[in-house]
């Protein structure tokens, strides 16, 4: 079902480079390195591929599928039980249950049905997820997200009227945008609402997103080597 890491992919050599890039965009910009997580993007790759990230210290993947993550990830998660799954795709609401017995993070909160509905799951349950409402800063319709015109009610929303764990926002910018501006605009979106967290930046854009203040990165390709191009 899932390939084998390609050929000439060393996931250990390809982390210490993502690593080294992100400690000198951070020491560019006077930040300290320590203040950004890598989310190490490991959707459509096999158990290989994540035991070969596990055993070179990487604790924080990212899925962007319930179902697939539910697959591979319970038995690594039993055995080291410090990894954190972060959820970056977009969550069904019929899936909400199974996604909150598996995810550490959930990223991409991204309407108002989605927040009630995750808030009345987390008051049935004891996990206590953190939640990042995704940004849809292009105003691109295929994509998800919220408005940034309807941004700060939503946030104002989910945290004022739902209680939600509402730790910061995510973005993924136009493929044909300077993402720089993106990034930027997420930053002020997320200060004025007083949230700390920024998940912004892939494989091709990383370091700018660092420099505008990212505090997690989600990087796939760099680490993992290409995917099979169905699978997005
Ligand atoms: C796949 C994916 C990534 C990683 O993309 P790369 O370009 O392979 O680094 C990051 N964020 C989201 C939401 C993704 O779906």
């Amino acid at each position: 079902m899932h390939p084998k890491p390609g050929m000439g992919v060393d996931i250990a050599a390809n982390l210490a480079s993502v690593k080294a890039e992100m400690a000198k965009a951070a020491e560019a910009a006077g930040r300290d390195p320590a203040s950004v997580t890598l989310v190490a993007v490991s959707k459509t790759h096999g158990p290989e591929a994540l035991r070969a990230a596990i055993a070179a210290g990487q604790r924080v993947f990212g899925e962007n599928r319930v179902q697939e993550a539910e697959d591979k990830w319970p038995p690594l998660k039993q055995a080291v039980s410090d990894v954190r799954l972060h959820l970056l795709g977009p969550l069904q609401r019929n899936k909400v249950k199974r996604a909150l017995e598996l995810f550490d993070v959930i990223e991409t909160l991204d309407r108002p049905a989605l927040a009630r509905t995750l808030a009345a799951a987390l008051e049935q349950s004891d996990v206590r997820p953190d939640i990042l409402i995704q940004i849809n800063t292009g105003e691109e319709p295929q994509k998800h997200g919220i408005l940034p015109k309807d941004a700060d009610a939503f946030i104002r929303g989910c945290l004022d009227d739902l209680g939600l764990p509402i730790r910061g926002l995510m973005c993924i910018p136009p493929v044909d945008e300077e993402p720089a501006l993106h990034f930027a605009f997420l930053h002020s979106i997320a200060e004025r609402n007083g949230l700390g967290e920024l998940s912004m930046g892939m494989t091709a854009d990383y370091p700018t997103a660092i420099r505008f203040g990212a505090t997690m990165v989600r990087v796939g390709t760099a680490i993992f080597g290409a995917r099979p191009a169905v699978s997005g």
